[in-house]
């Protein structure tokens, strides 16, 4: 039988969740949401969920993923029961319930915990240059290293097991017979989602949002790999250079049109921005700034003198990839992804 929790709503409003038990069911925002089709119906019935505490149920859906949040269902509420804010809530919330380590629960609930960890990871930094008094070239030995351990890290204990427990609430505990054939057979369609986000194009006039978020992808993907495999701030190869500089360029140019958006809170995506979304867009902009920044001082002979700007950079570095990738809004990037895939293995 499935548990009803009547408390639900109210965690859940700790994830960004409004009243959304002002719904009446009249299923308006199933009938205008583009990417709800017949087999794979929402946000209605994801309300219903909520506002029955259906957990279970919830955390075996891949529903709150197939959304995109273009705000069109809650624009058409006749209650203001804000529908697609609500699937957002719901998307922070499976975020915490995937991951094994519960960090992310506490980082989403708690304002003064995830500043308080911001600050642990910025004083690990300055702790450590000043321990090498500062040294240029230790910095960015140690920066360097310190990305491809951070990679191997995270994506070994933290991603990996939470993306099994994201499958093992979606196929496995529900008893889905999936052959394994489809796995496989699946596999290229993860791929093609996890990169492009082509289902993105179902929601109306959503063009140019799109584009920004796949050249966004592609900035940040190609700056990773120019940085950590290339290794980009000591390289002498003018190709990896100026790819270097373009790739950051591209992620802190499209980071301020992001944050612009958020600022003037005109599209009803950006209104209710939670402090998770404001820390992903403006580190994102901060890693790109002072990426190609790091890069300009090297080649003006400039950052021996001003080892500060390396060090800022250092620290954006490791609290982006300790915390924000880990635990926070980059992750969705990943569990969508593999929402798309499980939803696959149902055909
Ligand atoms: S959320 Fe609004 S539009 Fe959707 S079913 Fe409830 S009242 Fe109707
Ligand atoms: S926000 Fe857009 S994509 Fe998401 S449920 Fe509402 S209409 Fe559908």
């Amino acid at each position: 039988m499935a548990a009803i929790n009547p408390d639900f709503s109210k965690r859940l409003s700790k994830f960004g969740a409004f009243d959304f038990n002002a719904c009446y069911n009249c299923g308006n925002c199933t009938a205008v949401c583009t990417l709800s089709t017949e087999n794979n119906s929402f946000p209605r019935e994801m309300l219903r969920y909520s506002v029955l505490g259906l957990e279970d149920e919830i955390r075996q859906s891949v529903k709150p993923w197939l959304c995109y949040y273009c705000g069109e269902c809650t624009t058409q509420c006749p209650r203001n029961a804000s529908p697609g804010e609500l699937m957002m809530s719901l998307r922070r919330w499976l975020t915490a319930e995937y991951d094994w380590t519960k960090l992310s629960g506490l980082l989403y609930r708690s304002l003064p915990f995830t500043i308080l960890a911001f600050l642990i990871a910025a004083l690990m930094v300055l702790l450590s240059a000043y321990s090498k008094k500062f040294d240029l070239e230790w910095m960015l030995h140690t920066g360097h290293s310190f990305e491809i351990i951070a990679i191997s890290f995270v994506f070994v204990i933290i991603l990996l097991p939470n993306i099994i427990r994201m499958w093992w609430f979606i196929i496995l505990k529900p008893k889905v017979r999936v052959p394994l054939k489809k796995y496989f057979n699946a596999l290229g369609d993860l791929l093609v989602n996890m990169f492009t986000q082509k289902r993105a194009l179902g929601c109306d006039d959503n063009m140019f949002r799109w584009f920004e978020h796949f050249i966004l992808v592609i900035g940040y993907l190609g700056l990773l790999f120019t940085t950590v495999f290339l290794d980009w701030f000591s390289s002498g190869s003018s190709v990896i250079i100026i790819t270097g500089y373009v790739m950051s360029f591209v992620i802190f140019i499209v980071t301020i049109d992001f944050i612009y958006d958020r600022i003037r809170k005109k599209k009803e995506i950006s209104i209710h921005s939670q402090p998770s979304d404001w820390m992903f867009v403006i580190w994102l902009f901060l890693m790109g700034l002072s990426a190609f920044l790091v890069r300009l001082f090297i080649d003006t002979g400039l950052l021996a003198d001003n080892r500060w700007l390396y060090i800022l950079h250092q620290i954006i570095l490791v609290q982006w990839a300790l915390i924000i990738v880990p635990f926070g809004k980059w992750t969705h990037f990943l569990y969508r992804s593999f929402a798309i895939y499980f939803e696959k293995l149902f055909d």
